[in-house]
Formats: C-alpha cells, structure tokens, sequence
C-alpha cells in the first residue's frame, strides 16, 4: 500500500462521512468545504480507491477545484482501476478540471490507467473531440497507445466515432500506426464494418493498406469478407482501381453524382439517336434549343461540382504520404512491432529533416520526436509487464501501478529489486523527456495557431466554449455558418450537402447552384416539349401510313427495330417525370428560400437565430411567418449579391453587434486584448 492509500478519519462531528471522498462522491460542497477545514486528510481514499478530487473532477464541481488543490490534493492519485482524476476529468469533459489538474505539470495528462488508456484515448472512446482538442494544445501526442499499442484513432474507428475520427484526421493521426496485433486503424473500421469511417480513413491514404496482413494474416478486405458486409468489400475494390487509375479512392464521394451522369447520358442518348432526328427537318431550332440548354446544364454542374461553397478556412485534413511510403508492408515486422515502427518512425523523421524546413514541418518534427518517446514508453511498460509476470505479481485488487506511484511496495521478491530500479530510473527519466517535449509541442502547436491568426479560437478552446468554435477548421463558428461533415470543412450560409454535385452548396456558389437546378428544369421540360413535336412529326405520319400494326409486330417479335424508337422515347418520357417532380421541387424550394433569406439546413434544422427569427415556429412553411413583397424583393437583391450585411438585424433584431464586427474586435486573451463578445450557442 502506498503512503497515501489510507483512510485517515479524524473525529468527524457529523460522521456522515468517513472520507471527503465519500462526501466528494455525494456532490456535497459544504460537507467537503467543512471537513477539509476539521483537517481531514484532502487525499483520503474512498471504498473504489478514488480520491476527492476523483468525483469533483467527474461531477465537474467547479467551486471545490482550488479548495481541495490549494489543500495539496494529489492529481496523480490512482483509484483501483488505475485511474487518475485526469481520466475522470476526460470522461466528463471538465476542462476546467483539467487545467487546474494539470497547471502545473502537464504530463499528468499522458498518465496511463491499468490497461494502458491514457486520458486522450477516454475521450476517444467516448466520442470526445473537444477535449481531445484540449489537450492536444497543450502538447499532449496524437499517437499516444495503450497497452495493446492502439492509438485514439484505433478506438475512435473501433467505436464508430466519426466525429474523432474527423478531428484526428485534421490533426494528422497516424494511419499507418499498428498496435500489437499489426492492425491499422483501418483494419478496425473493417472489421467493425464502419462504412464512412473506411472512406475517411481511405481518402487521406488508407486505401493503400487495404492489401496489409495484420499478425494473423487478414487483411482489412478480408475483414469485411468475413463479415459478409458484401458493399465494403465492393467499396475496398472500387477504391484500390480508381486509385490505381486515379490517385485517388473515388470519382465522386457518392454515388448520387453518378447517377446523375447516368441520367445525363441516358437522356442526351436518346435525344440524339431518337428524338432530333425526328424532328430535324421541320423544328431545327427545337434541337438547338434543347441542346443548348443541355450544355448550359452540364456546365453548370461542372461549376458546381469544382466551385468553392464558401469555406472559412484552408483545409485541414491532408493525405499522409510522408508517413505512406511506397510500400507500407514493408515497415512493420509482425515479431516487433513497436522495434519496427520506432525504425520507420525515426526514418521519416530524418527524411522530413534532409527534405523540409519551416514552421509547419517544425511542429512535424516535434510531433515525431515525441512519437519515439510513446513508443519507448511501450517497451518500458511491457518490460516492467513481464517483471511483475515473472514474480506472479498483478492481484487486480491491489492499487494499480501508475507510473508516479512508487513501485517498491512489500510482497517483491529481492532479487528484482535491482532490474525493478532500473526501470524506475528509465522511467523517470523518460519522464522528464516527455514532460519538456509536450511542453515545448504545445507551446510550437499554439505559436503556429497564433500565426494563423487563430488568437480568439485558442482562447474559447482555452475557455472549454467548445459550442463557439468548430475544431476541425479551427475557427469560431460564425452565425449562419455550419461544418459540412462529408467536405470536412467549414462553410459559410451553409444550405446543404448536395449528393447530386457531390460539394457544398453555400455562399460561395449558392448562385451557380440556384441556376443549375433552374436551367436542369427548363431542360427537362423543354425535353418533354421536343417529344411532343416528335409525336406529331415521326409517329403520327408513321400510324397513318399503316406503320402502327408494324410497330405492333415489332413489340412482339422482341428484335429492337426502328418502330421500336417511340417506346424508348416514351419510357424515357415516363423515367423523366421522377426529375421533373424532384428538380422543379428544388427549384421551388430554393425560390422561397431565396425570397425570405433562410437555407435548407436553417429550416431543417432551426438553430438558435432561427428561433430567435421565427419564435413560433409552427407547420412546415413556418419561415413564410412575416412575409412581404417588399422585404421579399430585397431579399432577392442580397441573395444574388452575396449581402449578408442585414442578417445580423433580420435574425437578432440588433444591427449594432454584427459577427463580423465582434470577430474583429474580440482578441485573444495571449495577445491580451478583451474577450470575445459572446454569441449564441450553435448546435
Ligand atoms: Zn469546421
């Protein structure tokens, strides 16, 4: 037992508790507040082996935090599960709780539990970016592993955490990483069949370790094989042709897109085959026309496609081909795992040196450095595994062995205790070395923010106003603005994510948007006008010469003659009616949506602003609430200008405390400047 493992009880007046834990564990301030001042020991250990500072940290009670730390409270105190009141702190999201934790010594972020989980991968497994983002700033290392070798990204793809798994992405998350049974991250989302983590993981690179063996031999197809999930296998298949042919894992990131180019196809084909002869010698200018307005379409949707919806920021999730190679089999050997990829890690670090220089490549460099110290880590944790293993040490009921925690305790056989110093005094040491490197990657990771201009993100990240700022684009979120989850980014007067262009739709090409679906309109209605010009102009000629019982005879003999050609065209004609409701409903949509400056997302959604907007939003047209011609008419005018000046007013009803202003005028408490005016939250 260890010194501070006893439940030291002074006479307790009230003798409600027997430790403030146990008061901590009710929520009960004044209990805690008067016992610490009975002179109750503040490290008193409840019947789990938590500590006080365990359950405030948990119960986010923020009024007990410097109380009980200014009583010298421990945070590297572990309960019997081997967790520090750090971990309970990550799992509750307190990041005030953390700070005050950790103020003082930041590697007390990286402690590992029992299995190894540090803080990081609690809130990786809980779907917890933000406060992954947290610590992240304060230096703390992506690759961090557990026991097994897994890293945040392994349990956020094993859990299905699309969200994590986006923010790891953005911060450069090793793919390639393999825990000790040789599986990458992608594996896991394999064998989990998360379908849309796979296509993350494939766009920055993972579709080349698609044909990578783990330990046993599989492979991530071969995971999805085993678990007949029939369309990643499909998926994995098509990924690894386009990108042989491409370069990449996809031609559009959804199949809508495709779709739509089969629909184009097929009615340009049947136009062009059936129809336009038809009519050529008497409505020339109908065939002009029409394929006039088919090529405005196509234009149209290449615009669309390739247009910028409005990000806010540059993107931040990039490929990983530095970490690639060309071959990424090469660099792991199943027998050594970690050995192996301390070499492949330590090559890329020397490669980065000879090749880059610069701010970013700095941080790179420090981020690898640090690597090489998680994976030393690794081996000193296994080392000290097989210590205790070989003296039948490990009684799961004993406090687990946290690395500050001293180890010599009674029960070790004598003769480890040298090899048992050893590892302490390596551990110690490497201690430190963690400690000056994360301090030092947090301090480069905030100056390459600072000079981003990122000043008023860091101080509500700093803040835990995690609802202000979106933290895969590192940017406050501005009012209309919303992250698009399929591009990754942030966009400015979000609408939607529209499958059939395969991009954003937002202020930057709301307009080209809007003329897209406009013009495929008119197209397709004008297509059922050339049919009916080729009804009067080839069918009906063609039934009174007596052709009709040959057109009959044709149906039934089966063989695709001409007289076949009215049917195609009819059954095209019927085909087309499904995009005349669908598009002329969008257009219609986006015609009122225009006339009262609301987007799709706003009405499907309703955040904050709209409820400030539309208080009693009640029906489906609720945004019609207010509506007038003239109102409707300047609406038009701003939507076709790209004005958003009047939002502000029209939402809030307060034009003096514009966003825009607020973003300028708010800095950032490192450049010492005022805080940031506080906006209404965004879901
Ligand atoms: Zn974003």
């Amino acid at each position: 037992m260890s010194s501070y493992g006893s439940n030291a009880t002074p006479c307790s007046s009230s003798g409600r508790y027997a430790t403030v834990a146990d008061a901590a564990a009710q929520q009960s301030t004044e209990a805690v507040m008067e016992m610490l001042a009975q002179g109750y020991r503040v490290d008193g250990q409840d019947s789990l082996g938590n500590t006080a500072l365990h359950w405030i940290a948990f119960f986010r009670l923020d009024t007990l935090i410097s109380p009980v730390l200014e009583k010298r409270a421990r945070p590297d105190i572990v309960n019997y599960s081997g967790e520090s009141p750090v971990h309970f702190a990550a799992m509750s999201s307190h990041v005030a709780g953390l700070d005050a934790m950790t103020r003082a010594n930041r590697a007390l972020l990286s402690l590992h539990d029992k299995d190894g989980y540090t803080p990081f991968i609690v809130a990786a497994k809980q779907d917890n970016s933000p406060v992954m983002e947290w610590m992240y700033l304060q230096g703390v290392s992506t690759e961090e592993q557990d026991d097994d070798g897994r890293t945040a990204l392994h349990w956020a793809c094993y859990n299905g955490n699309k969200k994590t798994v986006q923010w790891l992405l953005s911060r450069s998350a090793s793919i390639v990483h393999r825990d000790r049974d040789g599986m990458t991250a992608i594996h896991w989302a394999a064998m989990k069949g998360h379908e849309l983590i796979a296509d993350m993981l494939m766009e920055v690179g993972a579709v080349k370790l698609l044909d990578v063996p783990d330990r046993n031999g599989i492979t991530p197809i071969e995971f999805a094989m085993r678990k007949k999930n029939r369309y990643l296998v499909a998926s994995f298949h098509k990924s690894q042709v386009l990108n042989y042919l491409l370069g990449r894992p996809y031609v559009f990131r959804n199949s809508f897109a495709n779709l739509f180019m089969c629909f184009i196809a097929f009615n340009i084909m049947v136009f062009a085959f059936i129809v336009a002869p038809g009519i050529a010698a008497r409505n020339p200018e109908a065939v002009m026309h029409w394929s006039v307005l088919m090529g405005l379409s196509l234009l149209l949707w290449v615009q669309c496609c390739f247009s910028d919806p409005g990000c806010l920021r540059p993107p931040t999730i990039h490929p990983q081909h530095h970490l690639l190679g060309n071959d990424p089999e090469k660099t792991f050997d199943v027998e050594q795992p970690i050995e192996s990829q301390m070499a492949h890690c330590d090559s890329v670090l020397q490669q980065l040196t000879l090749t880059c220089n610069g701010k970013d490549s700095e941080v790179i460099k420090l981020e690898l450095q640090q690597n090489m110290y998680n994976y030393q880590r690794q081996v000193l944790r296994e080392a000290r595994k097989q210590l205790e293993r070989r003296c039948g040490m490990g009684d799961p009921r004993s406090p687990a062995k946290g690395e500050l925690q001293p180890l010599i305790a009674p029960g070790y056989k004598e003769h480890i205790a040298p090899q048992q110093a050893q590892l302490d005094r390596a551990t110690e040491t490497l201690h430190e070395r963690e400690r000056s490197a994360g301090e030092n990657l947090g301090r480069a990771r905030v100056e390459q923010l600072l000079a981003e201009g990122c000043g008023e993100y860091l101080s509500l990240v700093e803040k835990g106003e995690f609802k202000h700022v979106c933290i895969v684009c590192r940017a406050r979120r501005a009012m209309r603005s919303h992250h698009c989850k399929e591009i990754g980014r942030c966009v400015d007067k979000m609408d939607h994510h529209c499958p059939w262009i395969d991009n954003c739709v937002g202020l930057g090409n709301q307009r080209s948007f809007y003329m897209f679906v406009l013009v495929l309109f008119t197209t397709i209605l004008y297509f059922y006008y050339t049919v009916f010009l080729y009804v009067f102009d080839t069918v009906f000629p063609e039934i009174s010469h007596g052709s009709f019982s040959e057109l009959l005879q044709a149906m039934t003999s089966g063989s695709l003659a001409p007289e076949l050609q009215p049917l195609v065209v009819l059954i095209t004609a019927v085909f087309d009616l499904v995009w005349v409701y669908f598009v002329g409903l969008l257009v219609l949509r986006h015609t009122a949506y225009m006339l009262v400056n609301v987007t799709t997302y706003e009405v499907l959604m309703r955040p904050p602003h709209m409820q400030r907007r539309f208080p009693k939003a009640r029906g489906k047209f609720f945004f019609f609430q207010g509506f007038g011609l003239m109102s409707a008419l300047a609406n038009c005018a701003r939507y076709w200008m790209l004005d958003g000046s009047a939002d502000v007013a029209m939402f809030f009803g307060r034009p003096q405390e514009s966003f825009v202003a607020a973003e300028q005028v708010a800095k950032h408490k490192w450049e010492g400047g005022p805080d940031a005016v506080n906006l209404p939250e965004e879901p």
